[in-house]
């Protein structure tokens, strides 16, 4: 039985060593079920934030500034990986994790949802995810845009548009 988990991360920054996630999203997949839909926010020090970064997902205006995860590794626990440039966030939860002292259980092959979809669509590098779903004819709303768990809901929509028969 195949799980998925269809992950986003916004993050303080871009640099690997620095960033720190404070949002994450994962919608999991499980045969038979429904999906189901996690999005928490992470307490986070913004000493290393990179400003850009940080208004790239509305941190200021969204940000609660609470603590609701821990850093529990069930979710994604034997799952696939699918996310758009999935690296990113895998790097950013892994370093999550092994900072907490734990370690990752998904699946190591990473499924970029986005790579898959521009290759089918013929859509040459680089690009944007924005051009990619649209040849998808996949709408982001503004306000769910570079949002967890609206980027992992657009995740999943391509993902369906892409492998589904
Ligand atoms: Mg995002």
């Amino acid at each position: 039985m195949t799980k998925l988990c269809f992950i986003d991360t916004e993050t303080t920054g871009l640099d690997r060593r620095r960033r720190r996630i404070w949002d994450f999203a994962c919608i999991v997949r499980e045969e038979g079920q429904a999906d189901v839909e996690h999005q928490f926010f992470i307490e986070v020090s913004l000493r290393n934030a990179d400003p850009f970064g940080l208004n790239i997902g509305h941190f200021w205006e969204r940000y609660p500034g609470w603590q609701v995860a821990g850093h529990d590794t069930s979710l994604t626990t034997g799952a696939t990986w699918v996310g758009a440039v999935p690296s990113f966030d895998e790097e950013s939860c892994e370093a999550l994790l092994h900072r907490a002292g734990r370690f990752p259980r998904w699946d190591y092959h990473l499924v970029d949802v986005e790579t898959a979809a521009a290759a089918l669509a013929g859509i040459s590098p680089p690009w944007k995810n924005d051009v990619v779903n649209l040849a998808y004819n996949i709408q982001v709303a503004p306000e769910d845009r570079h949002t967890a768990l609206g980027d992992a809901r657009a995740c999943r929509d391509l993902y369906d548009a892409v492998f589904k028969p």
